[in-house]
């Protein structure tokens, strides 16, 4: 059985082997880039590089990247704990062609890595492509050797890929591995292909166009290419396992927590320890990165993954902060390939505790009152706005935690009603202030109170420049 760590070594030696140069994971936070919350997918540290605008002394590079989908136009946040697929933080590996190979033999690499290195049957593999691309599809049946069926076309946008409103973009093709008819889902392009059945684990990217105005769309002179396969997705099927949380990494740490907490892992609190195993991942590798937890921006999306963990130790009776206490075992399965973990360690230990040992009155009183008035509802009644935006504003509980401790009853809250408690609070707080004479700092004033008030952070306005592999 491979392990993750030697999985993500096959994979960059394959393309070191075939000419690439090896590049380090860039930092989640994007450096240069304040349109992008966290670092999504292999290709933010080469955006300049696919434009053109900046020139790199390779034009074939692999790397494995750290990417976090918490926030933005990528939120997998509600996801996690529920699907066998999604990851707050995930490895991303990929292969990039600077205006050097192109489709032909970027479907022939992952087909020779996949079906060769790796030794994947091909009857578990099928795969998408733009419905407008007939090239990809005439090569997937040269080098796969496919029938139709196993290639299917996809129309919309999800096998379309754009950088941003304009600049490089093209179609892609995305690999599918079929766990078997036991799970439930269906192919991609099917009404239930949300399931776990056909699970994607590779986007091959095919930049072969420059958008300009709307409707204006040129070839470009070097197409690139831009691939990003899941890690973790990709070692489950090595390991044998169909779902993520089943794979070394993940479930060494989930192990860890059942022994903290006395609870079984795959037992009633499994979706817990799920959460808590990918919440101390994102959480640890973002302080890594120089994040800390705070009320505005990156901070306060760490700041909700740390919060929504917490409440899943909570509910499994853990009276001691729990999450420092599982540092070790990420470090140990992780600092190998990330020696920044390792240096940090110290830093996101206290950090963890620090914030879990704060946070602890306030959220076990919160979710007393929390209690206290779903009893008033009837069954299925969304919980008001206005308790939620008291839960928010006293007791520190981000929407989204709220959102999660009603999801086992199946309860939604009234989101435009937490909303417009909120607009009233700041239409107060502007009001206060506009009577006490002091007009020349109140601007500043309300600027914090906004800033810290945000729920979501909506990033930097431009949410369409985010990458999309
Ligand atoms: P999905 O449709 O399953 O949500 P995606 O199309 O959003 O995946 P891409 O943006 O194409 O994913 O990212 C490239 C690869 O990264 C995917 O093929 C998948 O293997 C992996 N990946 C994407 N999102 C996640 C996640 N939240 N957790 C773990 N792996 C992920
Ligand atoms: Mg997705
Ligand atoms: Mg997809
Ligand atoms: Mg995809």
């Amino acid at each position: 059985m491979s392990s993750s760590n030697e999985i993500r070594a096959t994979f960059l030696d394959y393309f070191a082997r075939n000419g690439h140069t090896v590049v380090a994971s860039s930092p989640l936070v994007p450096r240069n880039d304040p349109t992008l919350l966290f670092t999504n997918s292999g290709m933010v540290q080469f955006k300049n590089v696919f434009t053109g605008q900046e020139k790199r002394p390779y034009v074939r590079a692999a790397s494995a990247q750290k990417c976090v989908r918490a926030g933005g136009k990528h939120n997998d946040l509600d996801n996690v704990g529920y699907t066998a697929r999604h990851h707050t933080f995930f490895e991303m590996l990929g292969n990039f062609s600077f205006g050097d190979y192109f489709k032909e033999q970027a479907i022939a690499y992952a087909w020779e890595l996949l079906t060769r290195d790796f030794a994947l049957p091909k009857d578990r593999l099928l795969v998408t492509v733009y419905a407008e691309d007939e090239e990809a599809a005439l090569y997937w049946k040269k080098i796969a050797g496919f029938p139709d069926s196993r290639i299917i076309r996809i129309a919309t946008s999800d096998n379309f890929w754009r950088m941003g409103d304009t600049g490089p973009c093209g179609p892609c093709s995305e690999i599918f591995y079929d766990h078997g008819p036991e799970i439930p889902g269906g192919p991609p392009g099917s009404p239930d292909a949300d399931g776990d059945r056909f699970i994607e684990i590779w986007n091959l990217v095919f930049m072969q166009f420059e958008e300009g105005p709307p409707g204006v769309r040129v070839p470009l002179p070097k197409p690139s290419i831009d691939t990003g396969m899941g890690l973790e997705r990709f070692a489950a099927i090595l390991q044998g396992k169909h779902d993520n949380y089943d794979t070394d990494t993940l479930r060494a740490i989930i192990l860890a927590s059942a022994e903290a907490t006395g609870h079984e892992p795959d037992g009633r609190f499994k979706v817990s320890h799920r959460v808590i195993a990918d919440h101390l991942r994102a959480a640890a590798f973002l302080i890594a990165d120089g994040v800390l937890p705070s009320n505005e921006g990156r901070g306060y999306v760490l700041r909700r993954i740390m919060r929504r963990a917490m409440r899943h130790a909570h509910m499994m009776g853990v009276e001691d902060p729990l999450m420092h206490r599982l540092v070790p075992v990420l470090v140990r399965q992780m600092g190998g390939a990330y020696p920044e973990l390792v240096r940090a360690e110290p830093l996101i230990t206290e950090t963890l505790k620090l914030e879990e040992g704060r946070f602890r009155t306030l959220l076990v009183r919160g979710l007393h009152l929390l209690a206290e008035e779903t009893a008033k509802l009837g069954a299925g009644q969304p919980l008001p706005g206005e308790v939620a935006f008291r839960l928010y504003d006293t007791y520190g509980f981000p929407l989204d935690l709220t959102q999660d401790a009603l999801r086992a009853e199946g309860r939604a809250v009234d989101v435009a009603g937490f909303e417009a408690a909120m607009a009233e609070q700041r239409r107060r707080a502007r009001a206060a202030w506009a009577g006490s004479g002091e007009a020349a700092t109140e601007g500043v004033w309300f600027d914090i109170k906004e800033k810290a008030g945000a729920t979501e952070f909506l990033g930097y306005t431009t949410e369409t420049a985010e990458a999309e592999i």
